[in-house]
C-alpha cells in the first residue's frame, strides 16, 4: 500500500515487484499477507537478521543503534494470536545484487526501514504554536521539530516550520506586519481513492456494515484476502466498471455507476454491499466451529443464488424506471422527460420511435445523474461541469449547451489566458475594447476574456485556415466560400464560416431556383417588425432586402423568413403576426408553380420553418 501512497504504484504493481523481491531475489518473505506482526518463536532469529542486515551498508547504523540500545516494542511485534498463515513482510537477510533494478530496490528499501523502525522507540517532535493579534484578528502559525529521533532516525522526515520562523526576542513580544498577500482559493472535492484508498476500504469494508454479527464476521478479513485484492481492482478496470486516471485516481465509469444503480432497484442490492461477504463468512466460521451445519450452507447459498438469478432476469425496464417523477418539459414537442435505465427521454420516445429526445446516462464518458440530467434539461446548458476525462485520462471540466438538434456539445472553449497571452497579435480585435486577436498553436481569439468574439481554430473539418480568412471572420462576421472543408463522413463540401450570434456555424451556398439570389429584393425599413420567442428567449425580428431575420443576439437564435412566398410578398404586419401567434391567415393571391391563384395559412414551426397550410 505504500508503494502506491509514496509512488503512484498501483496496488497490483507493487505487489508483482514484492513478488520478484520474495521468489526471484530472495530479498524478503512472503509478501501476500495482511499480518503485521510475527510469531514469537522468531525472537532470536530476529537478533540475528538485524546482525545480517548491518553488513548492507545502508542499514548498518541502524542496526548497530538496535544492538547497543536493545529492541523496543517486542510484546506488540511477537503476536502470535495475530500471526495466521504468514507473518508480516521482512527482509530475508540476503545481500540485494548489485543489478537489482530501481524499482525493486526502493521497495526492498522501505520494507527494511520499516522492519528496522518497528524496533525503534517513539519519535519525539516539539510542536510549537504562535499566535499573533491584530485588530481582533487572530492568526496562528505552527512548527514542529524532532527532538527525539527515535524510529524516524530510520526513516527521516523533515523539521517542518514557515518561512522566516526564526528565534523570538521574548514571549509575549510586539512586532510589525512586514507584509500582507491575499490568496483567493476555492474549496475542492475530496479527492478521488487511489488504489492504497480502496485496498483500504476493501480491508476495512466490516465498518459499514449495520449487522452486528456480519460485522464482526469480515473484521479481520475484509472483502477479499490480501493476495486478491489488487487483481479485484485490476478486474474492475478490464471491464470498464472503474477507470484508472493519469494522476493515479480510480474513478467508477458510467457502466459501473449504472450496473449498482441497477442491482438497487431490482432490487439486489445486498449483491453490490460487502454485507453479503459478511453473511457468507459469518455462516462459515460457523460451520468451521461446528454451530452451523454445512449442508443447510450450502441450501441457503443455493437460494440466495437462485432468488437473485430469478430477479435479475424477472425484471422490466418499466417497472425498475415507473413514470413517477418527470425531470421537466420536453423541448422538442409537448411531452415530459422520465428517467429510464439508459436515458432520460422524453415519454414520446418509445424506443427509437416517435420524439427523439434523450438525455444518455453516459454523455461523453461522464455519468449524469438525474440533479445533473434535470439541470441540464431545464437550463439547456451547465457551466464548468466537472468530471470529463480526456484521452490522456485526465479529467477536465467543461461547459455543455443543447444544440439545435438537442443534442449535447462542448461550448467551445479556446485557447487558455496564458496562451493568449504568449501569442503574436494579429490585429487589435474588432469586436471589443482594447482586446487583440492573437494567434495561438490552435486558434484565433481576443485576448479580452469578456469579449463576445468567438475563438476561431485554426484546423476546420480537415482544413488549414488562412490568415486572410481568419482576418474577415473577425471584422465581417463570416468568410468567403470555402471549397475544401472535409465532411466527417469524408466528403469535401464548400461552405462560409459565421459567426451567428457568438457561435460559429457553416452556412451553405444557396441551391439553384430555391436560393436567395433567385428571391425578389424589397426596400429595407429600420425598426423591429415583430418579436420572436425561443426557449424562453426574446429576439427581435428585422427586415433585410429578401427576409426577415432575428437580429445579432447572444442566446444563439435564428430564424429566416422569406418576404416572398408562392410569387406573393409577406407584409411587415403579417410577418409581426406570423412570429408572435406562429400562424397568419388564410391569406390570398399566392400563385401555384402551374400559375394558378390560391389562399393558405402560414404555420411557423418549432424548428423556425414556415409551411402552407389548407383548411
Ligand atoms: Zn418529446
Ligand atoms: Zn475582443
Amino acid at each position: 500500500r505504500h508503494g502506491s501512497n509514496l509512488w503512484r504504484w498501483s496496488a497490483k504493481y507493487t505487489l508483482d515487484i514484492a513478488q520478484t523481491l520474495y521468489e526471484e531475489y530472495k530479498l524478503i518473505t512472503y509478501p501476500r499477507t495482511d499480518s503485521r506482526h510475527l510469531p514469537t518463536d522468531m525472537r532470536d532469529s530476529i537478533d540475528e537478521l538485524i546482525t545480517e542486515l548491518s553488513k548492507q551498508d545502508d542499514y548498518s547504523e541502524h542496526c548497530r543503534r538496535l544492538a547497543d540500545d536493545g529492541l523496543t516494542n517486542t510484546a506488540r511485534n511477537f503476536n502470535d494470536a495475530k500471526v495466521s498463515d504468514h507473518y508480516a513482510v521482512i527482509p530475508t537477510g540476503n545481500n540485494p545484487p548489485a543489478n537489482l533494478p530501481a524499482p525493486a530496490r526502493q521497495l526492498y528499501d522501505h520494507i527494511t526501514r520499516r522492519f528496522l523502525a518497528s524496533f525503534h522507540p517513539h519519535a519525539t517532535w516539539l510542536d510549537a504554536k504562535r499566535v499573533a493579534t491584530k485588530n481582533e484578528q487572530i492568526l496562528t502559525a505552527k512548527a514542529s521539530t524532532l527532538e527525539v529521533a527515535g524510529w524516524r532516525a530510520v526513516i527521516p522526515k523533515p523539521n517542518s516550520s514557515p518561512e522566516g520562523w526564526g528565534v523570538l526576542a521574548e514571549t509575549p513580544c510586539i512586532g510589525e506586519i512586514a507584509a500582507i498577500e491575499v490568496q483567493q482559493k476555492q474549496t475542492k472535492p475530496a479527492p478521488r481513492m487511489k488504489d492504497a484508498g480502496v485496498l483500504s476500504a476493501m480491508e476495512n469494508a466490516g465498518k459499514i456494515i449495520d449487522d452486528e454479527e456480519f460485522r464482526e464476521a469480515i473484521s479481520e478479513k475484509g472483502l477479499g484476502t490480501p493476495a486478491t485484492r489488487a487483481d479485484h481492482i485490476e478486474k474492475l478496470i478490464s471491464h470498464s466498471y472503474i477507470e484508472r486516471l493519469k494522476s493515479g485516481g480510480l474513478r467508477a465509469t458510467a457502466k459501473g455507476i449504472r450496473l449498482i444503480e441497477v442491482l438497487r432497484r431490482i432490487p439486489v442490492n445486498w449483491l453490490s454491499s460487502p454485507e453479503l461477504t459478511g453473511e457468507m463468512e459469518s455462516r462459515l466460521s460457523g460451520v468451521q466451529q461446528g454451530t452451523f451445519d454445512s449442508a443447510e450452507y450450502m441450501m441457503e447459498i443455493n437460494h440466495k443464488v437462485i432468488a437473485m438469478v430469478e430477479s435479475v432476469k424477472g425484471y422490466e425496464s418499466d417497472t425498475l424506471y415507473p413514470h413517477d417523477q418527470p425531470l421537466g418539459d420536453c423541448p422538442v414537442c409537448d411531452g415530459k422527460v422520465y428517467e429510464g435505465m439508459l436515458n432520460y427521454h422524453c415519454q414520446h420516445n418509445k424506443r427509437g420511435k416517435g420524439c427523439p429526445f434523450a438525455i444518455w446516462k453516459d454523455s461523453r464518458g461522464r455519468y449524469f445523474d438525474i440533479i445533473t440530467a434535470t439541470r441540464f434539461l431545464n437550463d439547456g446548458k451547465v457551466d464548468d461541469l466537472h468530471g470529463f476525462v480526456n484521452r490522456s485520462s485526465e479529467e477536465f471540466t467543461a461547459s455543455i449547451i443543447r444544440n439545435d438538434d438537442h443534442k449535447l456539445e462542448f461550448l467551445s472553449q479556446g485557447p487558455s489566458k496564458e496562451e493568449l497571452s504568449a501569442a503574436e497579435e494579429l490585429i487589435g480585435c474588432p469586436t471589443c475594447e482594447g482586446g487583440s486577436i492573437k494567434v495561438t498553436d490552435t486558434h484565433w481569439a481576443c485576448d479580452n476574456g469578456a469579449c463576445k468574439s468567438k475563438p476561431l481554430a485554426r484546423n476546420i473539418c480537415k482544413r488549414e485556415m488562412q490568415t486572410d480568412e481568419a482576418l474577415r471572420y473577425f471584422t465581417e462576421g463570416e468568410t468567403e466560400l470555402i471549397e475544401d472543408f472535409i465532411s466527417k463522413r469524408g466528403k469535401p463540401f464548400t461552405a462560409k464560416l459565421v459567426n451567428r450570434g457568438g457561435r460559429l456555424k457553416f452556412e451553405f451556398p444557396p441551391r439553384q431556383n430555391n436560393g436567395r439570389s433567385n428571391l425578389p429584393q424589397y426596400e429595407v425599413t429600420e425598426g423591429v417588425v415583430g418579436t420572436y420567442s425561443q426557449r424562453g428567449s426574446k429576439v427581435p425580428i428585422i427586415e433585410s432586402a429578401t427576409h426577415f431575420i432575428a437580429a445579432d443576439n447572444d442566446q444563439g437564435i435564428e430564424l429566416e423568413i422569406p418576404r416572398t412566398f408562392a410569387k406573393r410578398e409577406l407584409l411587415r404586419d403579417e410577418c409581426k403576426t406570423l412570429v408572435e401567434q406562429g400562424k397568419v391567415g388564410p391569406l390570398d393571391d399566392f400563385i401555384s408553380k402551374k400559375g394558378k391563384p390560391f389562399s393558405a395559412i402560414l404555420v411557423l414551426n418549432r424548428s423556425g420553418n414556415v409551411k402552407f397550410r389548407f383548411d
